[in-house]
């Protein structure tokens, strides 16, 4: 007989606990409510998507394209795949639903799942979670400036503070010709310089190499042209009403030359936002306009601008201050002593539940002892206590672990009397 396996999470994905998956839960309820208060609405798009809308929407020469996809076929040879970000989607379910007759522009957020197979490493995983959102048809800039200032209000409703934006504009597709030239020409001279990737991209796309992280090549990138500098009318302008705005709202941003992002859809306005105490290129989130993806997937011209939030990363890195709490509030313990107790306390825990008090009740028949003792190992503060006597009494002990006190209070005043003390 073959051994029992012990089965484990697959490489790179992990189980989020009790705890740690109630963070993440705060973390999405702030989402919802702050977002809402823009006008934007959540979307639900499916977990699998046509290969090949990934591969028009993010880019054959990208890396999660070329590397970090989940692709299989199905059993009808249909090549699919995990979505390993949410934009293509949203694109697809706007054209697939014409919300080009909606009102526009069309604002709608959402969050789940997404999966790239990366080199599993301290914070990245193979599935992780992502909030995003996207604004879709107002090529306009105040829309660029609306989601930041509301990306503000969010992170710092998580408590976050020294926000912030890290802000670039890569052009329209023809300023991105005319940069790729130059950048190349001024790259060329120094090929033995370069490191394999860079000098693939060279070829195929110089822009990426903008975004390398070996320090030599941000050595010799130093004295490369910039891109800003060879911006169009049209896009320049774009990036100085974006900035005047940033300016009225009195957000802090630092105008970044090397942020351009690894997806191939982003036209214009991109950016990323850091936060005070952590490492400048450690950035909780980066977004931006993408003005010709639609287009790219086969509809008209609808431009739009988005951004994903690494949920895991912004779980992991909320500050001390922040009021998504890892250790939810525990609930009351009810302990029944005795027969007679047992059979009382379930009722009580759900005349506290009724009123919204989260409430267990204890129903190992041991001794009070072993009762309270649990109690204690559940992290619960508050206890109450029921046995032959408080039935007779037509009273209940309630003990707040915390102050190693206790009182007794009136069967009848018992949910109002807990409800008092626990939001005391
Ligand atoms: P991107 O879609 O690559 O712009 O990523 C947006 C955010 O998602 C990043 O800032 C990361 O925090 C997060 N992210 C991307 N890939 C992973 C991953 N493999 N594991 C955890 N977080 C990720």
């Amino acid at each position: 007989m073959a051994a029992t396996r012990r089965f484990q999470t697959v490489k790179g994905m992990r189980d989020l606990l009790p705890g740690e998956a109630g963070a993440f839960a705060q973390v999405e309820q702030t989402a919802r409510r702050v977002f809402s208060l823009y006008g934007y609405r959540e979307v639900r798009t499916p977990v699998v998507e046509d290969t090949d809308l990934f591969v028009r929407g993010v880019g054959e020469g990208s890396e999660i394209v070329g590397k970090q996809m989940y692709t299989f076929d199905d059993k009808k040879g249909r090549s699919l795949t995990l979505r390993p970000e949410g934009t293509a989607a949203v694109a697809r379910a706007y054209l697939q639903h014409d919300m080009s007759a909606w009102p526009q522009p069309v604002k709608v957020f959402y969050m789940g799942p997404y999966f790239r197979y990366e080199r599993p490493q301290a914070g990245r995983y193979r599935q992780f979670s992502q909030i995003g959102a996207e604004v879709i048809g107002d090529p306009g800039p105040h829309s660029d400036v609306e989601l930041l200032v509301m990306l503000l209000r969010f992170l710092s409703e998580l408590g976050f503070e020294d926000l912030v934006v890290g802000l670039n504009s890569v052009g329209d597709p023809e300023c991105r010709q005319r940069y790729s030239k130059r950048l190349r020409d001024y790259l060329e001279p120094h090929r033995d310089e370069l490191g394999g990737d860079s000098l693939r991209r060279l070829e195929t796309n110089p822009l990426r190499i903008l975004d390398t992280k070996v320090p030599a090549e941000r050595l010799l990138l130093e004295g490369a042209p910039r891109l800003r500098e060879v911006l169009g009318d049209p896009a320049r302008r774009h990036f100085e009403v974006v900035r005047g705005q940033l300016e009225r709202f009195g957000v802090a941003y630092r105008i970044d030359d090397g942020l351009v992002r690894g997806l191939d859809y982003y036209t214009r306005t991109v950016f990323e936002i850091t936060s005070g105490g952590l490492g400048a290129h450690d950035a909780i989130l980066g977004g931006g306009r993408y003005d010709g993806l639609i287009g790219e997937l086969g509809g008209p011209v609808v431009p739009g601008i988005g951004f994903a939030i690494g949920e895991d990363r912004l779980v992991d890195v909320l500050p001390a201050s922040s009021p998504v709490r890892v250790d939810e509030t525990t609930p009351v313990c009810v302990i029944g002593v005795g027969d007679a107790g047992l059979d009382v306390a379930p009722e009580l825990a759900e005349e506290l539940r009724a009123s919204r008090v989260p409430a267990i009740s204890e129903s190992a028949i041991g001794t009070l002892k072993a009762g309270l003792r649990k109690a204690g190992r559940r992290g619960c503060r508050w206890i109450a206590l029921i046995g032959e006597d408080e039935l007779a009494a037509g009273t209940v002990v309630l003990r707040d672990f915390e102050n190693s006190s206790q009182e007794t209070i009136r069967r009848d005043e018992f949910v109002a009397t807990v409800k008092a003390r626990i939001s005391a």
